[in-house]
């Protein structure tokens, strides 16, 4: 069988070899409980520690602003649930999103609501971004919250946290931003961003190991525990370390950190090789998401008049050894829902279903996106024969 060409970073990212040799070695040599005070206890609290200092660096934030989860799903549950628990009752708690939030932040939301909590979902341009006009105008004196994510999963644009949570500050209301898809791809530096008093991320986006999150907490601000126990992480989030995933986790910030910026010229330059090729290439395709303000690798496109394929092109790529994503079907849980994020941006429901979302990563080369773009070209042209053949039509 050929090898794989993995063009779906934004779904996961593969572990990043160097990761999993820290991984195992670290993990090996420090399989005991952290919180135990034998040596093999201290040499696991040593490798926790490193890893938190590790990912504090990343973000140019302090080891004790780091608190390890779960998820970046886990990190995003806590921070909306957090602030919804201190102001309980009916019309207390008002918090700001977007419409193109990802589930972990929508279907908290949803819950809240159902508990009291009043949330405005911010609209988003054609491009989906979100405005600060359309912030100032939906903060209210019980708002305690604003959480927009850093860029979005589908589309790739990158929204203006700086400008967004500088709004939030300036009205005594704290924001957050689900920045599990940026982080790594867009310089994170939460001493300069400091009117962003929460930020969620997850190590298996940055070639790190699944099952292994962070939430960052600003010092001075207070988030209830989410999970009870024996008082882990200061207390904070209760359950016993998961070790070699939290190294992982550092060992992936590190090198984001050093590799960040080559990586993301490098990404940014194949995605614009890419795009120029499909546009020379495939007829009819169109960009979705915002031209520049977008994820380095991420692209983003749909077929015009061929939208309602985009799931059997997806499929056809997979057939030629080549995986990318289908933006109607993120997950495959989700295949039956309508694409939310196109259809916020005002796309009609037939159109928001046909985009393909490729993104690329550090592993891919010129070559396999040359390889990409002669199967789309083939697959597209036997989808197109196809349908003209069985005289069915593009609506
Ligand atoms: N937020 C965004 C924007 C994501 O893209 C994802 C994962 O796809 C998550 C949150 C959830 O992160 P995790 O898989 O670590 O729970």
């Amino acid at each position: 069988m050929t090898p794989t060409v993995y063009l779906d970073h934004a779904a996961t990212t593969p572990l990043d070899p160097r990761v999993r040799d820290t991984m195992r070695e670290i993990g090996d040599a420090a399989y005991a409980n952290p919180s135990s005070l034998h040596r093999p206890g201290r040499m696991a609290r040593e490798a926790l520690d490193h890893a938190r200092y590790q990912v504090a660096q990343f973000l140019n934030a302090k080891e004790e602003e780091i608190v390890f989860t779960s998820s970046g799903t886990e990190a995003n549950n806590w921070v909306l649930r957090g602030v919804a628990e201190q102001w309980p009752g009916q019309g207390q708690c008002h918090i700001i999103t977007s419409s193109i939030e990802h589930p972990a932040i929508l279907e908290t939301c949803h819950f809240l609501a159902q508990h009291g909590v009043e949330i405005t979902y911010l609209p988003v341009d054609s491009q989906g971004l979100v405005t600060t006009h359309s912030l100032c105008q939906a903060l209210r004196p019980e708002t305690r919250l604003v959480s927009i994510m850093s860029a979005n999963n589908v589309i790739g644009t990158l929204q203006p946290i700086d400008e967004l949570s500088r709004i939030a500050h300036a009205h005594g209301v704290m924001f957050h931003t689900d920045a599990v898809q940026s982080a790594g791809k867009v310089p994170i530096d939460l001493q300069r961003q400091e009117t962003i008093n929460f930020l969620s991320i997850s190590a298996h986006k940055l070639y790190g190991p699944k099952g292994c999150g962070a939430l960052f907490i600003r010092t001075g601000t207070f988030l209830p525990p989410f999970i009870h126990g024996g008082g882990q992480e200061n207390g904070r989030r209760s359950s016993t370390e998961n070790i070699e995933g939290i190294v992982g986790f550092g060992a992936a910030a590190e090198i984001a950190e050093s590799e960040g910026k080559d990586e993301t010229v490098r990404l940014v330059q194949l995605r614009e090789q890419l795009l120029n090729d499909l546009r020379q290439r495939i007829p009819g395709i169109y960009l979705i998401g915002h031209p520049y303000l977008r994820l380095p690798g991420h692209l983003c496109v749909g077929l015009e008049g061929k939208e309602t394929e985009a799931i059997k092109l997806m499929l056809a790529l997979d057939e030629g050894g080549i995986a990318v994503s289908s933006g109607s079907a993120c997950s495959a849980q989700h295949s039956a829902k309508p694409p939310y994020i196109l259809q916020a941006m005002g796309f009609d429901p037939i159109k928001a279903r046909g985009a393909l979302r490729i993104t690329l990563g550090r592993f891919n080369t010129d070559e396999e996106i040359r390889h990409f773009v002669d199967t789309l070209e083939l697959v597209e042209r036997q989808l197109h024969q196809w349908t003209t053949t069985i005289g069915l039509g593009n609506n």
